[in-house]
């Protein structure tokens, strides 16, 4: 079968796109949206992503702010940093990088984030608008990406049986409820599996659409895969590789080399979903500044 690579890149340089038409409009309106990255503590990874995060904004010429905070910091000091950026006007977008060192309440932080400036999309306004339809939310950004993939990819989503691994808020079931909605880009019909779901394999390969959000390198093998069908890696995983620079190289859910030659279409990883996230996170930067300035943010508080 002849297989659709879906690289990620030329589809991030779309919203990018995007994205510098609508500051363009907001600038010569005297809005600059800005972003605030709360980052706890010295995980490398965590670093590394708030590092890009940054440097995008930078690149497209958004106001960022990174606020770091030392790996044992209370509570309150993380919360009061928060509160701050919540009043502070010239910050539309707050991302508090997770996970947290474990002495922290995930779940507390993200509630004190104003849902407003929640580009994540985590507050559970936000997940109640997703699972609402009700399109003045934001949704998580990397399924956001993952839905932008496809919709690019143009084998269709309407109607197809979709089925997602892994039942995370931040992945799998956010772009379950996405891909659920009606309009544009929704439409499935939607499984979502997980570490119980009996006869994994045969459920997965029912799918039109199967992506892999699990944390497992190479765990989609191809008797999860259904001949033609559309497969989207969500995972990043580190391989020890001795032969590679840095000791280790960056895998995905699914073992591509086996999986490939029966898809229509895979993304690969890297160069896949993984840029998507930061793009989407630019892009609801952006519509957090621009329903500010047009008063919108007011659609929070109904
Ligand atoms: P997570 O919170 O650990 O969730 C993993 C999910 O996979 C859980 O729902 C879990 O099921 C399920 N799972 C684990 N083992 C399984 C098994 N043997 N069979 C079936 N399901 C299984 O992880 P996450 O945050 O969603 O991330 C998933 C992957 O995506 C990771 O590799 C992560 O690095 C990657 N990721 C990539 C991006 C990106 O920008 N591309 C962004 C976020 C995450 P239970 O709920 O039953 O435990």
């Amino acid at each position: 079968m002849d297989t659709q690579q879906i690289k990620g890149k030329p589809i991030a340089e779309k919203v990018y796109a995007e994205c510098l038409q609508e500051l363009e409009v907001l600038k010569s309106g005297g809005h600059l949206p800005g972003l605030a990255v709360v980052l706890v503590g010295d995980d490398p990874a965590s670093r590394a992503y708030v590092g890009s995060k940054e440097r995008k904004c930078k690149e497209l010429g958004l106001h960022s702010v990174k606020i770091e905070l030392e790996e044992d910091c209370s509570q309150e000091t993380l919360i009061a940093e928060i509160e701050k950026l919540n009043a502070d006007d010239a910050i539309h977008g707050i991302l508090v990088q997770l996970p947290l060192p474990g002495h922290l309440a995930e779940d507390e932080v993200i509630l004190k984030i104003s849902p407003a400036k929640d580009v994540d999309g985590l507050h559970p306004i936000n997940i109640g608008k997703l699972a609402m339809d009700d399109a003045t939310g934001f949704a998580p950004c990397t399924p956001l990406g993952c839905q932008r993939m496809l919709i690019e990819t143009g084998m269709g989503i309407s109607g197809k049986n979709v089925v997602i691994i892994g039942r995370s808020l931040l992945v799998g079931k956010s772009l379950g409820l996405l891909l659920l909605q009606k309009g544009e880009g929704g439409n499935a019909t939607v499984t979502i599996a997980h570490s119980r779901t009996e006869n994994l394999a045969q459920v997965a390969s029912d799918a039109d659409i199967l992506v892999a959000a699990i944390g497992r390198p190479g765990f989609v093998t191809e008797d999860f895969v259904k001949e033609g069908a559309v497969v989207i890696d969500v995972g990043i995983n580190r391989v020890e590789d001795a032969s590679a620079k840095r000791g280790y190289r960056l895998v995905g859910d699914v073992d591509y080399d086996k999986v490939a030659p029966k898809c229509a279409a895979i993304t690969p990883v890297p160069g896949g979903v993984g840029v998507m996230t930061i793009a989407m996170l630019m892009a609801n930067t952006i519509r957090a500044c621009r329903m500010a300035e047009e008063g919108k943010e007011l659609e929070f508080r109904r």
